[in-house]
């Protein structure tokens, strides 16, 4: 069964076609790829299915539902979440406050979210091991007091991949979670989502380092201006012309 079908997206900005009529279908347990080069609409479909932005038309379905003009909260609140190609981790904030406060749309923290109030005392020990079981798998706990302001680059990555996964998502959208991170830190972000993935996540990711695209994902969904021109197991993507054209602007190399 699918999780999460987009059927003939379109999203305009002025004179910009940034999406056009764009569709998908990512598996339920399956881990898909979003790839094509800057500019070529990626971030703006994940704004479109997390409803931050409204499509021009088109339908979004999660779990056989449509979430079309939905607000971010809501969305979440069905398992949905993303993350965000800037980082959004609160730098005067400890790690644990992330984690636990952290607002997953418009002001709204995790907590509040989750159950719909704003009184956070009563369930906190529950939430406190929760968020230090997440960055225990990720290996920060030994960072939990730290500002997050401190956390070099990679860790701020990981805070984002554990304090998405505060809400219970059934499904994360990833936008570029290994951008400028080390290779080290690359190859356990691929051991995260393998075994998050066995735990019966989904996930979409949209990433620019093909070693990780590649490795992880099932299948792969390939945008040039805004249009989809391919879609396929990974060495078929890798071998088709018209990807390594979009990515290069020549034929016959191969993309690594
Ligand atoms: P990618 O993530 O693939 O690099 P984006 O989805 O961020 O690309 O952007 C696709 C196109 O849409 C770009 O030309 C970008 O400048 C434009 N764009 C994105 N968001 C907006 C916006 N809020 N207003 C105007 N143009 C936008
Ligand atoms: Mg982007």
């Amino acid at each position: 069964m699918n999780m999460l079908k987009i059927t003939e997206v379109n999203k305009r900005f002025g004179g910009l076609q940034a999406v056009d009529s764009v569709s998908f279908e990512v598996e339920r347990g399956s881990i898909c790829g979003l790839i094509g080069p800057n500019g070529s609409g990626k971030t703006t479909i994940y704004n479109l299915i997390t409803g931050f932005y409204r499509v021009d038309s088109g339908e979004i379905t999660f779990k056989g539902e449509p979430i079309t003009g939905l607000k971010p909260h809501e969305i979440v609140k069905k398992g949905l979440v993303r993350t965000f190609q800037v980082t959004r981790v609160f730098p005067r904030m400890s790690v644990m406050e992330n984690m636990l406060l952290a607002p997953v749309s418009s002001g709204e923290s995790v907590l509040a979210v989750l159950r719909g109030s704003r009184r956070v005392n009563e369930d906190e020990r529950l939430y406190n091991e929760k968020a230090l079981k997440l960055l225990d798998f990720v290996e920060l706990t030994h960072l939990r007091n730290e500002l997050a302001c401190n956390l070099s680059y990679g860790d701020q990555k990981r805070l984002e991949l554990v304090r998405a996964l505060m809400t219970d998502p059934e499904m994360v959208l990833l936008d570029e979670p290994t951008a400028g991170v080390n290779l080290t830190l690359v190859n356990k972000m691929i051991d995260y989502i393998h075994q998050l993935r066995d735990k019966g996540l989904t996930f979409l990711l949209i990433e620019h380092h093909m070693k990780f695209i590649m490795n992880l994902s099932d299948r792969i969904f390939v945008l040039d201006h805004g249009a989809k021109i391919a879609e396929g197991k990974p060495p078929e993507v890798q071998s088709n012309p018209k990807v390594i054209e979009a990515y290069l602007g020549v034929k016959h190399k191969v993309i690594s």
